[in-house]
């Protein structure tokens, strides 16, 4: 900082408002519409990142070591030294003791500033120096003897290179006076002891001196709650909001028949569910009886058996007489779902079609002409399936697969789709990913959950492994007597985020490597960039093998979606090692899996490794997760590696996830269109969010329009993704 900052600070404009005349912007004001500080709100809502304390003077004597101080004196000595370098030492007196000031880099016009016998103000942070007590580049300010304290702590805000913060300070002072803060809610609504929020504001940039720095420090002050409850006040009406716009709409009732297609479904399965798949699986049915529509959440770890659930509310709907839509996020998901539903619901005499972005022509439009006259009672796919082309006769149920995968802007064409029609559709949504606790209250807070607990019997949990590169050797040996003994194994190959063309050559050499040292196997290959008929092939290369657990070919899908992917050739050799980029991540179900190996794993995220492990295990064989990793790891790297081998559960793994990470990694495609909390900790303030929980419906029963104000002001135009 410049030892002399009196004449900077001089020299700063508040901000031109643009109108008449069109003034050219400054460089500051272009750095402030880059920071985002357009309007007065959002210069108001701008809070300083720590203040000064110009309030005090401190007596040189009084003061100690480390303090950051600000004292007053006059300038007694001043000149350049040569040792140990040029530097500009000058001593200043204010009766008590003597400070020595220290320049390493200074100007002329500073040492002239700072000449003996003038009165300056200093402030910095106070070292036990060779000389004495001294500041090394301090802010040094000329005053004279009457020139006044500041009245309030110095704001210190969040800034750019381009922008002073003197030009800021004055930006976000006037604009406070201006924005319109005025008092939204009703009396009895803000918890007692809290100020209105514009005193909140107010004292947040010019905080009185002597404040207890700790209570500003760790937001706990009364103006910090203030805020913060406003804030998670805003987010809890919109989720209410939300619920109650819902439960406003119409769907269809749709009773489960006695007898009816769910029954045989079940009849018809090679196993019986579990307690857990009959209890989500009868909440759903609940739900699908309403005349509103259902907006639940199916959470289950991986392999829990959440399509056979899907299934089944899929057979109530068709049953009804309504169609039933299941969207998953990739092509090999969706492919995976279609194979099952293909196999179960179609002797049931349900018409399955098929709905994917990569299918065109003639198919697509016979397709479409299913989807349109209700002929086809189940349409599966990826987003395709709600493209605007895409028109049911009547759909009554849309579920969708690791929904939090789908980026926001397809979530809210789903939304659009379901609102287009008259009636409304129910929608279930499915993930393997359990949404934790603090979230589950704020941002899903207008989300039924159902959870399933417990894995289908007779499974052995995986065991995973942690080895450094160097053991790749005798993991392939191990690949070589697995698939000795007829199973059949992943390798997942790193994720390299700023290059495809990486990825895909780090898959290709591994598959080279493997096919040399395995002769007389079966290696695949399978990537992203791969035309879809071509990853099709090969994934039934994979699944369909003849050795299926029931001993039957699982591949026999003959349905409505005439180029719908095929079946593996039964007989036909079949492929034990499966080299992949993360395409595989969710959903590819091959009980004969019972080894999979993520090389340098310390590149995935923790929940998409677990994803990852969930592809084996899946059958009574015991399976191992080797995680490869080339070191030095990093923290977070350890961290991670070690939460896998120490627990497979799904929802610990969630918690460790969250806890790494933090909740706006978590939510994924969801936070890019919408901010999070900028004020409120959901597990700090937890109490707060009660409290706003429980009030949040009341104010919307009672003040309307104040709660609608309240949203608008907090989210904006952000509201909206937050419901999608
Ligand atoms: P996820 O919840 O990960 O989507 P899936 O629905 O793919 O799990 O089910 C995993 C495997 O478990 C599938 O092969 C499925 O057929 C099978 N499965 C589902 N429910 C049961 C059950 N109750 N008993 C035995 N196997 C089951
Ligand atoms: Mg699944």
């Amino acid at each position: 900082m410049a030892p002399v900052s009196k004449a900077s600070e001089q020299s700063a404009t508040a901000p031109q408002r643009p109108g008449d005349g069109r003034p050219a912007r400054s460089a500051p004001q272009r750095a402030l519409e880059k920071l985002g500080l357009l309007r007065d709100i959002d210069l108001a809502l701008h809070l300083p990142l720590r203040y000064e304390d110009e309030t005090r003077l401190t007596r040189i004597a009084d003061a100690r070591e480390g303090d950051a101080v600000q004292v007053e004196g006059v300038v007694s000595d001043s000149r350049v030294d040569f040792r140990p370098r040029r530097q500009l030492v000058v001593r200043v007196d204010d009766g008590s003791d003597e400070l020595v000031l220290r320049f390493l880099h200074f100007y002329p016009s500073q040492q002239k500033a700072l000449a003996v016998g003038t009165r300056v103000r200093v402030r910095g942070e106070l070292r036990g120096g060779f000389l004495g007590r001294e500041m090394v580049h301090p802010a040094v300010k000329a005053v004279s003897a009457d020139t006044p304290l500041a009245e309030a702590l110095t704001p210190v805000y969040p800034s750019s290179a381009q922008l002073p913060q003197a030009y800021l300070r004055k930006a976000v002072a006037s604009a406070l006076l201006r924005a319109p803060l005025a008092e939204l809610l009703p009396p009895g609504i803000v918890p007692p002891g809290l100020p209105t929020l514009k005193d909140a504001l107010t004292f947040l940039h010019h905080p009185a001196p002597r404040v207890p720095m700790a209570t500003l420090e760790d937001r706990s002050h009364p103006a910090w709650q203030r805020l913060k409850f406003e804030e998670l006040l805003a987010q809890q009406l919109s989720q209410a909001q939300a619920q109650r716009e819902r439960a406003a709409l119409r769907a269809p009732a749709l009773q489960a028949l006695p007898g009816g297609r769910h029954e045989r479904l079940l009849a018809a399965l090679p196993f019986q569910l579990t307690a857990a798949q009959q209890r989500v699986a009868e909440e759903i049915a609940r739900d699908l009886a309403r005349p509103q529509p259902m907006h639940r959440l199916l959470q289950g770890d991986v392999g829990s058996g959440k399509t056979v659930v899907a299934a089944l509310a899929a057979a109530v709907a068709i049953d009804a007489g309504w169609q039933c839509a299941l969207m998953a996020p990739t092509e090999i998901l969706a492919e995976q779902h279609f194979r099952k539903l293909v196999q179960w619901l179609e002797p049931l005499g349900i018409t399955v079609a098929w709905l994917t972005g990569s299918r065109r022509g003639k198919g697509r439009a016979q397709m479409l002409a299913r989807v349109a006259s209700g002929e086809a009672g189940l349409v599966v796919g990826t987003h395709a399936v709600i493209q605007d082309d895409v028109a049911f006769a009547k759909l009554g149920l849309a579920i969708v697969d690791e929904q939090h995968r789908f980026g926001v802007a397809q979530r809210l064409q789903l939304k659009r789709k379901l609102d287009s029609a008259g009636v409304e559709p129910h929608l279930l949504m499915m993930s393997a990913t359990p949404i934790p606790r603090t979230l589950a209250m704020s941002y899903y807070a207008d989300l039924d959950v159902s959870t399933i607990d417990e894995l289908p019997p007779g499974r052995t949990p995986v065991v995973t492994k942690v080895f450094a590169d160097g053991k790749r050797d005798s993991v392939i040996a191990r690949i070589q007597a697995e698939v000795a003994q007829g199973r059949q194994i992943y390798w997942v190959c790193p994720l390299i985020e700023e290059s495809e063309t990486l990825d895909l050559q780090n898959a290709t050499a591994t598959h080279a490597q493997l096919s040399e040292t395995l002769p007389g196997t079966l290696v695949g290959l399978l990537h992203g960039r791969m035309p879809a008929a071509e990853k099709a092939a090969v994934m039934s290369l994979f699944t369909g093998g003849p050795e299926d657990a029931t001993g039957r070919s699982r591949a026999s899908s003959s349905s409505a979606g005439g180029g719908a992917p095929q079946g593996g050739a039964p007989g036909g050799p079949r492929m034990a090692v499966l080299v992949s980029t993360t395409v595989i991540e969710v959903g590819v179900d091959v009980p004969n899996a019972s080894l999979m190996v993520i090389e340098h794993a310390e590149r995935f995220g923790l929940s998409q490794l677990h994803q990852l492990r969930g592809r084996v295990g899946r059958g009574a064989v015991a399976s191992v997760c080797v995680l490869l990793y080339s070191p030095p790891l990093s923290d977070t790297g350890k961290a991670r590696l070690k939460a896998m081998a120490e627990t497979n559960d799904g929802f610990e793994i969630a918690r460790r996830d969250l806890e790494i990470r933090g909740p706006g990694e978590f939510m994924g495609a969801r936070q890019s269109g919408a901010a999070l909390l900028r004020f409120a900790d959901l597990t700090e303030d937890a109490a707060l969010l009660d409290q706003a929980r429980q009030l949040a419906p009341r104010l919307l029963a009672s003040h309307p329009q104040a709660a609608s104000a309240q949203i608008e002001r907090w989210l904006g135009s952000r509201a909206e993704y937050l419901k999608a």
